[in-house]
């Protein structure tokens, strides 16, 4: 039986992406290829809050202090905090994700498996999560990924024999492409051949976090790329922003560039509703 190095498994309501507002298992494995400290910094600039975090005396995840700047989920791919991360077996996740759902097994609930970057080393552990027995009635799955790993054969076979078998099942692709605010760089961010074979896969958007006009630029800009390579899904704009002095700055101009685009806008809601704090 395969095993996951596991950052957080809990249950809220989904914040952001097409499934707001849905009552969600969040799966975050450990470990991304990215950094994306320049979040929140001004132009050029890169955060160094997580370094004052003093990862020797933090024992759990809930006691982790959130970010106002970079990757606000910095603990689940910074070594520094892999020892918050323990490998669990397959087995074990289906036992605990159906201990937190409100009726002890799937009913109307979605599963997210988010990251660090989700897709980066664990593809071959999906197939055997979906296809336990405890997980034959979860019909809707997302894959929350930065849209820079390709899918391995393997788990494209199974994921389409997965929607073959069960046609009410809904597999979707939240992509987030790293743009200039982030930090990383354009070509090793801006993959649109992932996005691409995605799409063969399953249902895929792109989710782009912004704050400003020169964001919204680098977002057209990926968007051509990815359109002139194919890409036919939804396109939202997200507010900058994992705490809510941040956030509640740039909610509405993001809303409104995402209008003047006739893009989609996500919230964040787990900001408002549950100040980001892990485990929401
Ligand atoms: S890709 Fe996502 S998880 Fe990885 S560093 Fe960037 S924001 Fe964080």
């Amino acid at each position: 039986m395969s095993k996951l190095k596991i950052s957080e498994l809990f249950y809220s309501i989904q914040g952001e992406g097409r499934y707001m507002g849905v009552p969600s298992v969040f799966l975050r494995t450990f470990g991304c290829n990215f950094k994306c400290d320049g979040f929140g910094m001004p132009k050029g600039q890169l955060s160094v809050e997580r370094f004052k975090v003093d990862a020797e005396t933090i024992k759990e995840y809930k006691k982790l202090p959130l970010v106002s700047t970079g990757c606000d989920s910095y603990a689940s791919w910074d070594p520094r905090f892999k020892h918050l991360s323990p490998v669990i077996s397959v087995d074990s996740i289906v036992e605990s994700i159906c201990e937190i759902l409100p009726n002890k097994k799937w009913v109307d609930e979605h599963l997210v498996i988010t990251g660090g970057e989700p897709l980066l080393g664990w593809q071959r552990s999906y197939t055997d999560l979906l296809s336990h027995d405890l997980m034959k009635s979860l019909k809707e799955l997302t894959f929350e990924t930065n849209g820079t790993q390709m899918l391995e054969k393997e788990l494209v076979t199974f994921l389409n024999q997965w929607k073959r078998n069960r046609e009410k099942n809904s597999l979707t692709f939240s992509v987030s492409p790293k743009l200039t605010i982030s930090g990383e760089d354009w070509n090793e961010a801006i993959k649109p051949k992932v996005i691409h074979q995605y799409q063969d896969v399953g249902f895929v958007y792109l989710k782009f976090v912004v704050a400003s006009e020169e964001d919204l630029q680098d977002a057209e800009r990926a968007v051509n790329e990815y359109h002139k390579n194919g890409f036919t899904g939804p396109v939202y704009l997200m507010p900058c922003g994992g705490v809510d002095s941040v956030y509640s700055l740039n909610n509405r101009t993001v809303a409104e560039m995402a209008m003047r685009k006739g893009w989609r806008y996500s919230d964040r809601l787990q900001v408002p509703l549950f100040k980001n704090e892990w485990g929401t």
